[in-house]
This record gives C-alpha cells, structure tokens and sequence, in this order.
C-alpha cells in the first residue's frame, strides 16, 4: 500500500485526506499535526455561554464550488447560517458611517447603495457613478500586476476606492492594498468588466461555529491517522522515497503533501532544496491578532449598529475593526450577553505588542465607541505571520516555485500561501493537489504493472524456452 503524508491539519490538509480518501481508497493517509489540533486558522471556542471564533467566522460560499459539495456531502448544508445584519460601518476622520452591503455588489445595486451612503462627499459619488463608464469606454492598457488600489481607483474614482475598497481588502488582509496584487487575490473582480455580473456567491457561517468544518472533516476520514508530531524537515532518497523527520524520528513515504504555510514549508523543505526554500521565503506574510470580549448588553451605552465596523487606513494606529459576533450572527451568545471582536494588523505593529497592550487598546476601542467599562470574558489570540500577502509579483513568485517542485515527483504544495487565501480557496486548493496526487499515483501503479507483466511474460518466455 503506497503511503501518503501530509504536513500540517488545517482545512488545506483536511480537505486534502478527505478527497484522497474518497478518490482512492488504496492509499494510507498519515497527517502530522502538532498538538493534533485540527483546523488551524479555524478554531472555535466558547466562553461564558458564547461562541468565540478565534480565526475565521465567514465563508464566501460559491455555488458550484468544491466546498459547497463537500458541505453537502458531509450533511452540513442544514447547519449554515446567513449573517443577520446587512450592513457595517467604517470610520472616517472618526466619524461612523454605515455602508449598506450592497456596495460590494454589481451594477445597479453599488450604484444606488453609493449615492445612499454618508462616506463619500459629492464628488467622491460623482467619480465613483462616472468611472466605470469611462473604464468600460476606454479599458486601461496598463499590462502587469496593479494592485487593489491602483485598479479600483480607475474604476471607482479616488475616494471611494480609498475610504471603500481599500478599507474593506486591505482590512481583510491585513495588508496594504497599494501593494497588494489585484489578479492575485480577486481574479474574478480583475477580469471583470465594469457594471458584469458577480458569480453567485453568499456569506455564510455554521450555527455551531466554525470549527464544525474541520471537525466534520476530520471525522468523515476513516482511513487517515493524525500523528501529533512537528515536522522539522523533509528529504527525497534515490528511489524517490520521501524521508520526514518529526519530533527527531524519520518515516518513509511515496507522496508527501505539505500544508502548511509558506513560511513553515521554507523550513520544512530547505534540506531538499534550498532554491525551492528560498522561493517561498519570498511570500510575503503579515501578523494580526484578535482580541475578543463577552460583554454584558446591560453594560453598552451606545448604539451598535450593523455587524461592526472598519477603520479607514488614514484613521492611523493598528486597529483595524472590530465586529459585534452575536449581533452578526444568530446563536452566538444567551439574550443578555454581547459578543465583540477587535482586530489588529495594520501598519505591522502587532508582532512587537505584548499581549497587555493589546488588551488595553482594544478596551480603550470599545470604551470609546460602546462606552463599556466592564468586561466579562477577555481573550487575545495572536496570528503570527498567519496572513499571506498576495503583494504585486505574486504568480512569478508561484512559478519558480513551481519550477521547483517539478523536480521532485511526488512533492506536492498547497494552502494559504498560494492561490487564494479564503476557506473556499483552500479547499479548492486542496481537491486539485489530491487529484494530481492519485492521478500520479494511477500512474504509477499502471507503469509498474506493466513493467510487473513484461518481466513476467519475459520469465514465462525463458521458462518454455
Ligand atoms: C484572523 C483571521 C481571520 C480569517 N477570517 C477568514 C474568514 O472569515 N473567511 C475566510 O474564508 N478565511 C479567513 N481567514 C483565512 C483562512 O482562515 C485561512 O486562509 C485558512 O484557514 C488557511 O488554511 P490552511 O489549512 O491552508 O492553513 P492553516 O490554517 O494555517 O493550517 C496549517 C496547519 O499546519 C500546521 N503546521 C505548521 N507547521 C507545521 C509543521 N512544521 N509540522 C506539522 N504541522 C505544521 C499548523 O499548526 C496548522 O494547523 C482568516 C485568517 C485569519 C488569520
């Protein structure tokens, strides 16, 4: 039986066993996952009677979309649920305005929910009503890579590409969207013309919370063993045999798949291939961390309205939003309690902030903009390097990377780093590596077959003979 590893339990390696296990069912699955905590960046705990996401709390869910039917096929459809509010707000010159969803949406709906919004002068709506016709009468023959900013303020003028668009990505990210690569991170918005048509996608979260992803994942797979083990380094011996060194012990396998993020798979790989390790260093990522309270609503003195809020980058320091989960979401939190997260990633300063400080800040937000002073439940979770950043040059930095791979069959990468950062990418990711996986894998089975009968035909020749 042909041996498979895969580096690192996210929903990357999870979605990778579960369709490897489905596709072929000749295969043992080995996944080394430190701590044999599944799920990575998805993780869901409950605090105080709440649920808590300490990573991901949405999923853009596509129809048609590889997650879509393993939702379906793992019985989850009848868990999801869509968010209540329809709107958010987002800080300028600290003033809230809200920003009804439909600005994310295509013509006409941007158009109308544009000229409702508060955001924007007059001007800034004028620009953002007249630069699409004008993109779509006179097409940008800028070639390359721009980033989110320099291509939205062609579309959308630039006022409302900076307080909108640049707020809502480069919030998102975590990054900045003057260098973050428009194609890279929205191929689908790149290559649309203005006023077309959206795919038909909708925001969605599960009742329970996230983690009944990665937990449902996880229990679906009957063959795959989670060895709860840290991967230090991976070598390919002459026969093509993969030899992974975990906590200090080696083990053989014929295919091995790592899932990990870019920057763990730089070290994973470097006594393999120092050129295909120092490809990967070359990702850029960014450090965020989510502070999140449990607050009694008796407690809030002010207005929340909408699902949160966003701060424009020009608002300056490191926040940069902050949601009201149990406002957003049904189930989160008993009728008296209120769930708020408050994120920070902006400017790069969270990875030299003590946990403390960012508690004290974060309260500070919500003091300000809830006028809370009590806090029932506090909980800081940091996200070391945990957002790849797609920044213009990204598909070249795939392509050595690639280039890489190629030269050791068998090998396989996938994950957030690489070809779209969101869960449904990840998992899209995922069934494209394991069906390149088992496609290998047939055949090679086929071509030692046929060496198998030839040698046979060979020895049943000399036999007669
Ligand atoms: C704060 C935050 C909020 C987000 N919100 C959303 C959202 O709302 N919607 C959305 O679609 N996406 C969101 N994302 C992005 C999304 O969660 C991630 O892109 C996705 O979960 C990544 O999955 P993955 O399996 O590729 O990587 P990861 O989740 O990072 O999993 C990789 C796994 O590899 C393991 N690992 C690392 N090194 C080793 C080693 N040496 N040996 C063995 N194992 C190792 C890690 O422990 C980890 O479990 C968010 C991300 C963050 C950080």
């Amino acid at each position: 039986m042909k041996r498979v590893v895969i580096i690192g339990g996210g929903v990357s390696g999870l979605a990778t066993a579960y369709t490897l296990e489905k596709l072929h069912p000749d295969l043992s699955i080995t996944i080394f996952q430190p701590g044999g905590k599944l799920g990575g960046k998805i993780q869901t705990v409950k605090r105080a009677g709440c649920t808590i996401e300490e990573g991901a709390d949405s999923i853009l869910l596509k129809s048609g979309s590889d997650l879509e039917r393993i939702i379906e096929e793992l019985g989850l459809s009848g868990d999801l649920i869509s968010p209540k509010q329809r709107s958010f707000s987002i800080q300028r010159d600290g003033i809230l305005h809200e920003v009804p969803l439909g600005l994310l949406r295509g013509f006409p709906e941007n158009v109308r929910s544009l000229w409702k919004c508060s955001l924007f002068s007059l001007m800034g709506k004028l620009q953002a009503t007249l630069c699409p016709a004008l993109d779509y009468l006179f097409p940008s023959s800028a070639q390359g890579d721009p980033s989110i900013a320099e291509s939205l303020r062609r579309r959308f003028g630039r006022e409302v590409s900076r307080y909108f668009f640049e707020t809502v990505f480069g919030g998102i990210h975590s990054g900045d969207a003057e260098s973050l690569s428009f194609k890279s991170l929205y191929p689908d918005m790149a290559k649309r013309r203005a006023g077309g048509k959206y795919g038909k996608a909708r925001f969605v979260s599960f009742r329970e919370g996230m983690n009944t992803l990665p937990k449902a994942l996880s229990s679906a797979l009957r063959r795959t063993v989670v060895a709860d083990s840290v991967v230090s380094s991976v070598r390919q011996d002459e026969s093509g045999i993969f030899q992974v060194e975990a906590d200090g012990e080696f083990f053989a396998f014929d295919y091995c798949v790592v899932a990990t993020p870019a920057f763990a798979a730089k070290e994973i790989l470097f006594e393999l291939d120092q050129g295909l390790s120092a490809a990967l260093a070359a990702i850029d990522r960014s450090s965020s961390a989510v502070v999140t309270f449990v607050i009694s609503k008796s407690d809030v003195l002010k207005e929340t309205r909408g699902s949160g809020y966003l701060l424009a980058p020009t608002e300056g320091g490191y926040v940069t939003g902050c949601t009201f989960s149990s406002q957003k979401w049904d189930g989160r939190a008993p009728e008296d309690l209120l769930v708020v997260r408050v994120f920070f990633g902006r400017n790069g300063g969270v990875r030299e902030v003590a946990d403390e400080e960012l508690l004290s800040t974060a309260k500070k937000e919500v003091r300000v903009k809830l006028g809370v002073e009590k806090f029932q439940e506090c909980l800081v979770t940091r996200w070391e390097q945990g957002l790849p950043q797609y920044v213009c040059g990204h598909e070249e930095k795939l392509q050595r990377i690639d280039s890489r791979v190629t030269n050791f069959p068998g090998l396989f990468l996938t994950g957030t780093s690489y070809r779209g950062v969101g869960i449904p990418d990840c998992v899209h990711q995922a069934v494209v590596a394991a069906k390149q996986l088992g496609d290998l894998h047939q055949q090679q089975s086929l071509e030692r077959f046929e060496s198998e009968f030839h040698e046979g035909e060979a020895y049943g020749k000399s036999v007669c003979a």
